[in-house]
């Protein structure tokens, strides 16, 4: 019933928001869509049942929905459930340091959200189903979670708020340093290499984790000893990126173009890659027959 009730709710948001996708809406998808192409017979399954009947079983439909309803009063305690502020100039994610909101409430992160709706989804196999947890909303929560974990500048400095206060140009039109790294350099890739083809962009990741260039790390992206302390490695990686990559050499108001595009492409391209690997690798484990155990955050 609780399940049926949240079909409608998730229906009625889908038809009374036509168009209003809101940012990062492609790298969500793929990495929805990889993880997916990837989920084993049970878990697949699974995913299946939970997913509202109108997305036909398409989790990449709903991937973007914890986006389209953080701002909602019902929901806008999700809101740092999205990203990590890290002390500027750190480059380090610290779990204990940093995983809170804004008026320091614990793992209010996109690291303990990942823990959390883990957590919520192997209720699901072991048959325990807690009334309080809506099991749609948490797999749909998980897999975006999985995505804005991986995006560098979702784990970002405190002060310009994961860059999004670092305003400068994208080629010729103005943006911002979290939006270039959201969503700009993927509409330029798409734009530029693959005819607008979201289908093509995919391909190409897919082919390059299966056969092409990372064929060979593919393997250890999925290594997990336990499903808690490897979000944190995650998150550390995006830190690590961030300032690396995508921080590095920026300074306030300048216009980014080639040379910003061409040397951080592949990085925007890998970690949607990774995003989907992972995800796959919960779901796999969350839903199969052998139990998990996870311990509480730390
Ligand atoms: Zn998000």
């Amino acid at each position: 019933m609780k399940m049926g009730y949240s079909c409608v709710v998730l229906g009625l948001i889908l038809v009374s928001l036509p168009g209003a996708w809101p940012w990062s809406k492609e790298g969500h998808i793929v990495t929805c869509r990889i993880a997916q192409d990837l989920l084993e017979p049970e878990a697949a399954e699974t995913v299946r049942n939970l997913l509202p009947h109108y997305v036909d079983g398409d989790l990449s439909a709903l991937c973007t929905w914890p986006d389209q309803i953080r701002h909602w009063y019902k929901y806008r305690w999700s809101s740092p459930l999205h990203f990590i502020d890290t002390p500027d100039d750190a480059c380090s994610f610290d779990y204990s340091r940093d995983c809170h909101d804004p008026k320091g409430a614990e793992d209010m992160c996109v690291a303990g959200a990942v823990h959390n709706y883990t957590t919520q989804l192997m209720h699901y196999r072991d048959g325990t189903s807690d009334r309080r947890y809506n099991l749609t909303e948490s797999l749909l929560f998980l897999s975006h979670f999985m995505g804005d974990i991986h995006q560098p500048m979702h784990v970002g400095f405190t002060s310009d708020e994961g860059g999004n206060t670092i305003n400068l140009r994208w080629f010729r039109h103005k943006s911002n340093l979290h939006h270039v790294w959201d969503r700009e350099i993927i509409l330029t890739a798409l734009a530029d290499y693959y005819g607008k083809d979201l289908d093509a962009f995919q391909q190409d990741l897919q082919n390059n984790f299966t056969t092409g260039i990372w064929s060979d790390d593919t393997s250890s992206w999925g290594e997990c000893d336990d499903l808690f302390s490897c979000p944190k490695k995650w998150a550390s990686e995006s830190i690590s990126l961030a300032c690396k990559w995508g921080y590095k050499g920026v300074t306030p108001g300048e216009t980014l173009s080639d040379e910003y595009f061409n040397s951080r492409m592949p990085i925007v391209m890998k970690r949607i890659a990774q995003g989907g690997v992972r995800l796959a690798m919960v779901l796999n484990r969350v839903f199969s027959d052998h139990k998990q155990h996870i311990p509480p955050p730390t």
